[in-house]
């Protein structure tokens, strides 16, 4: 499908510099900022600077630098707050809601990182 972007969303206006952000890495094609609502002790974003509607979008039009550094970029933040799994009380959750049954409120690709605590199952 045929994406457009709006750059008015919330996350353009934030890459923009238009809207203050706490920020937790930035690297050449991604940004990872704190979650304005927290849905646990760590709620991070991760957004692609490109602008990429969704997932689905992301993976037909990005180049491969920006999906290598997106993914990279993700990594990275929970290497930085000392999530990777493996140890106990460590990982964390990657979702990224996409489209209406995703029920996708800011339409700029973006994964949510949630840890902190156990997170429970998902329930759908
Ligand atoms: P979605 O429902 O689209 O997957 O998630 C959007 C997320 O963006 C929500 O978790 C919401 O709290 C967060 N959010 C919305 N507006 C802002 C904002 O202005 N700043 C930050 N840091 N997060 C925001």
């Amino acid at each position: 499908m045929a994406y457009s972007y709006d750059d008015q969303n919330i996350f353009a206006r934030i890459l923009r510099g238009e809207i203050p952000n706490r920020t937790v890495l930035e690297t050449e094609h991604s940004l990872a900022f704190e979650d304005i609502a927290p849905q646990a002790p760590v709620h991070v974003l991760v957004i692609p600077k490109g602008k990429y509607v969704t997932y689905d979008h992301f993976a037909q039009a990005a180049t491969e630098a920006e999906i290598v550094d997106f993914t990279r970029a993700v990594r990275a933040v929970c290497e930085k707050l000392g999530l990777e799994p493996g140890a106990e009380g460590t990982g964390y959750r990657l979702i990224s809601n996409s489209g209406g049954h995703g029920m996708q409120e800011v339409p700029h690709l973006h994964v949510h990182i949630l840890a902190g605590r156990p997170l429970g199952r998902m329930v759908m």
